[in-house]
């Protein structure tokens, strides 16, 4: 079956597409698939509509997903505003200036990355969700990845510090994709 991937961050379909390698689901990229706008009020909220929007324009199964960071100590902000956090055209580092700015002088630097997959293929609707635990650093570290990783420690490192394949084994969406992997094959298994 072949599942279109509905976002244009090629990274994050590398780290998807390695999961369902070797399996009967092949993950499809389109870098210029329309945008989305994402103006619900929950993670999973727009997830599901990207995957409806998407499913309607090209009548594909679709996996779509979205995260977001939520920091302990912020009321569990960004949130569903992770991607703009500093604003509607924010860079990620000035999201992380801005994080790093309300975190100054807090002790509690406890935070979470959550991941929502969903997948719609005009019937069937699968969720799941993969969590990663971590702290935010007091100053960003690394070269790699994106978005929040400079500042988002796992065991004594930032994702940014992190290969590819490390982070990639660990990552909230790796655990959100072998759910989806898992569901998708039980729901269409032969
Ligand atoms: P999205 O909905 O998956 O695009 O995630 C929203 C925002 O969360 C992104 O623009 C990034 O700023 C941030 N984000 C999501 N996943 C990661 C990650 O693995 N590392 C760092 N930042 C991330």
């Amino acid at each position: 079956m072949k599942i279109l991937f509905a976002s244009k961050n090629k990274n994050k379909f590398e780290e998807i597409k390695e999961i369902f390698s070797d399996s009967d689901f092949e993950i499809i990229f389109d870098d210029s698939l329309e945008d989305v706008v994402e103006d619900r009020d929950t993670i999973i909220g727009n997830a599901q509509k990207k995957s409806e929007e998407i499913f309607e324009k090209h009548n594909v199964p679709v996996i779509s997903d979205d995260s977001g960071l939520f920091v302990e100590a912020l009321n569990n902000e960004p949130g569903v505003k992770t991607a703009r956090y500093a604003g509607e055209t924010a860079t990620a580092e000035d999201n992380i200036q801005k994080l790093l700015n309300n975190l100054e002088n807090e002790d509690n630097r406890n935070a979470f990355f959550q991941t929502v997959l969903y997948f719609f293929d005009g019937s069937n609707r699968l969720d799941t969700e993969g969590i990663l635990p971590g702290t935010i650093t007091t100053s960003p570290r690394g070269d790699n990845g994106f978005g929040y990783d400079p500042v988002f420690e796992v065991n004594g490192k930032t994702l940014a510090e992190l290969s590819f394949e490390e982070k990639t084994k660990i990552s909230h969406r790796k655990i959100a994709t072998e759910k989806m992997f898992t569901l998708l094959s039980e729901t269409f298994k032969e």
